[in-house]
């Protein structure tokens, strides 16, 4: 049977229980959602038909004994349902009977996948659901991000930055992530050029844009007062209206405009485009700041650079990684470094993953730093709790422990 695009992939790890106990389908329900199924519990012949016939589930949890149905009728109407989805057949009736189920639905064409002898322990329940989960990774399509966007599985974590010479925090990162159903949290590498190339590009920049002036807004309210950095894509830079709508946005939050970083890579910042040039100026003209990301890795035309009206410089991780091990990386660091000053842009290190790159770059005289040594992005509620206990490198060598 022909699958359609969207039914192999989103529907790749539905379930539907048909049990007439109803603990039991619930008991199933709880250790799947916790392994990232979509479940639903049915407890009669009728209600799990309907259910199938609309959530085409990729599997399907059978209890052989119920009383308006017996489960060999159910295999029956599966296969002439041309059923795909693999099935595990439940009971208690003894393994006998659950065997000879099996054959049954085997001998009809049913990709009969195991089967659950009750009463079963959860821990072993939860192997065979497990071992029942897509194990390649799927291809993500534009419907699943279409419904990650619509069912919020996107959400926002906010990685810290501190002025390295004191700790203190002055803002946060504001980076997607998508709870997927089945694989789990994803980060931004698995999604962004699909996200690109399907034209949704946009409506993720807003989603991100939203939330985090949301939490800015809480944050402020608080009594936490940062900065907030949001990235852009390249091409959210085709969108004519974006420092409008960016603004009529922090209005809408109640946040100075000044206090929302917008972060363009340098490959897009560099671009001969003009648009980059008109967008940039726009958004400063209203008072945002503009950072250069994942500074390094392009091809500056310095020229180019002191006529972009941008605020900061963020040095890419790559070579702050390396800053402590290879000369070439330091030497770009510090020029890096001394092109900011230069030109009178605020420098920020990313990618600090160790003090003793914390404190190379305090040494070096860059002012703000990012990384997970600092600390992992996180979500907001944690962000106070991180500030109260967060301890910088002593940089200072042992005059200035206590
Ligand atoms: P980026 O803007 O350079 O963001 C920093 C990335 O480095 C983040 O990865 C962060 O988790 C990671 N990172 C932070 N500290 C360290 C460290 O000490 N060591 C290492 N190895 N990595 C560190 P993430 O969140 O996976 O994001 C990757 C990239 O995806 C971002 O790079 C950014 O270009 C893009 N991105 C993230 N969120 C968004 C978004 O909302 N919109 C757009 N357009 N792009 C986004
Ligand atoms: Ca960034
Ligand atoms: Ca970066």
């Amino acid at each position: 049977m022909a699958e359609r695009a969207d039914e192999r992939v989103v529907g790749a790890a539905r379930m539907l229980i048909v049990d007439d106990e109803r603990p039991f389908g619930d008991f199933v329900k709880r250790i799947a959602c916790r392994l990232g199924y979509e479940t639903i519990v049915t407890t009669e012949a009728q209600a799990f038909k309907n259910a199938y016939v609309q959530a085409r589930p990729s599997l399907v949890v059978l209890d052989l004994l119920m009383p308006d149905q017996d489960g060999i009728d159910l295999l029956r109407w599966l296969a002439s349902q041309k059923c795909t989805g693999r099935i595990l057949i439940s009971s208690g009736v003894g393994d006998r009977v659950i065997e000879a189920a099996r054959r049954v639905g085997l001998e009809r064409g049913l990709d009969i996948a195991g089967t659950i002898v009750k009463p079963v322990r959860g821990s072993e329940l939860r192997k065979i659901l497990a071992g029942l989960l897509p194990r390649h990774p799927q291809s993500l399509g534009k419907t699943d991000l279409e419904r990650a966007l619509d069912q919020r599985e996107l959400f926002v974590v906010y990685q810290p930055k501190v002025h390295l010479a004191t700790g203190r925090l002055q803002g946060v990162e504001a980076l997607v992530r998508w709870r997927h159903p089945t694989l789990g949290d994803l980060a931004p590498d698995r999604f962004l050029s699909l996200a690109e190339a399907s034209g949704l590009i946009d409506a993720l920049f807003h989603f991100v844009l939203n939330e985090a002036l949301r939490q800015q807004y809480a944050w402020a309210i608080s009594g936490i007062d940062v900065q907030m950095a949001i990235n852009l894509s390249p091409l959210n830079m085709y969108d004519e209206g974006l420092a409008d709508e960016i603004a009529a946005r922090c209005r809408e939050f109640g946040v100075a405009t000044r206090r929302v970083t917008i972060e363009v890579t340098e490959s897009a910042a560099m671009s001969d485009s003009l648009q980059a040039l008109d967008i940039l100026t726009r958004l400063r003209l209203k008072g945002f700041e503009v950072a250069i990301d994942d500074f390094g890795t392009g091809f500056s035309s310095l020229t180019r650079l002191r006529r972009l009206p941008v605020t900061e410089l963020k040095v890419d991780r790559s070579f702050v990684r390396e800053c402590l091990d290879a000369k070439d990386a330091l030497g770009i660091v510090k020029t890096v470094l001394e092109l900011a000053r230069n030109l009178e842009l605020v420098p920020v290190a990313e990618g600090l993953e160790t003090p003793e790159q914390y404190r190379k770059l305090v040494e070096l005289g860059c002012d703000f730093g990012q990384g997970y040594v600092i600390s992992y992005p996180l979500l907001a509620e944690s962000l106070s709790a991180w500030e109260a206990q967060w301890r910088m490198p002593d940089v200072y060598g042992e005059a200035a422990s206590p």
